[in-house]
């Protein structure tokens, strides 16, 4: 499931694209995602201008000459594929047309961007510019803006019961963090994921806001990385190779410095925690 590094990767992907240029034609062979697409979708999008292509947590917003926004939600499973000839940036033959391709933009420059979701758990929504899509409604700072700092955090975490753990992952706290960079976080932070977040002393809730700047930029780092080699990522946007310290190691020697301890894995609200029981209190 994409994480915000991977959705920006995304983003970053489809900017050569897409920002500053016109959809000269859009194909959506269907009337639904996860939702409903927005009524005469196709219409609404053809001759509008890009003129940013931002991201809000885990969302792309595609801000158009139109006076609406495109907010796009790759899900679970949403592929993003970009496809045409870019100098300087991409060179991908346009790929036959596959069975989950539900939108297909052609954008002035030679350049088509295909949205491919077998499992429809993506999104894909028109909205007013300026106003707030109800997805965005309730999501707290972006972990890279000025709202999220420690005095922020300190306030969020304190006198709360719930496991650490579940408090990153409330997307009212932070916006964009899941499962995987969690638990690399805490397993940098050395703290416990069952923990109860206000069990946290004040140096130990501070350390955490540059420590997921860290993971997050590693991993948005890795994702330019598989941008640069178009080879590799053959025109599909956003899914590259990162080497977690903790998440998916079950069983692993533990990799911090002087730690012999064992990677282990638990179940908290339904989802797989990677962590180091040796040196994470
Ligand atoms: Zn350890």
């Amino acid at each position: 499931m994409p994480e915000l590094p991977e959705v920006e990767t995304v983003r970053r992907g489809l900017l050569p694209a897409m920002e500053g240029r016109a959809i000269l034609a859009a194909a959506v062979n269907r009337p639904d995602l996860r939702w409903p697409l927005p009524e005469r979708m196709a219409d609404r999008l053809t001759g509008a201008r890009v003129r940013a292509l931002r991201r809000r947590s885990k969302y792309i917003l595609a801000e158009l000459s139109t006076g609406e926004t495109l907010l796009i939600h790759l899900g679970m499973s949403g592929r993003m594929l970009v496809s045409g000839v870019m100098p300087g940036a991409f060179h991908h033959d346009h790929p036959a047309p596959e069975k989950h391709d539900h939108v297909v933009l052609d954008m002035e420059g030679a350049a088509r961007v295909t949205f491919n979701d077998a499992r429809r758990f993506g999104a894909m929504d028109l909205y007013p510019t300026g106003q707030t899509h109800w997805l965005l409604q309730d999501l707290g700072p972006e972990p890279f803006g000025n709202d999220f700092h420690q005095d922020y955090l300190a306030a969020r975490l304190k006198g709360r019961a719930a496991p650490i753990k579940a408090l990153l992952l409330d997307q009212r706290v932070v916006a964009g963090l899941g499962n995987i960079y969690v638990c690399e976080v805490l397993f940098r932070a050395g703290i416990d994921p069952r923990r109860t977040a206000g069990s946290l002393s004040p140096v130990q809730a501070a350390a955490l806001v540059p420590l997921i700047r860290d993971v997050l930029a590693e991993a948005i780092e890795a994702g330019g990385s598989s941008l640069r080699d178009y080879r590799q990522t053959g025109g599909e946007l956003g899914y590259f190779q990162h080497a977690f310290r903790v998440y998916g190691r079950e069983g692993d020697p533990c990799v911090t410095p002087g730690c012999t301890g064992t990677v282990t894995r638990l179940v908290q609200s339904g989802r797989s925690t990677f962590w180091c029981p040796s040196c994470q209190h």
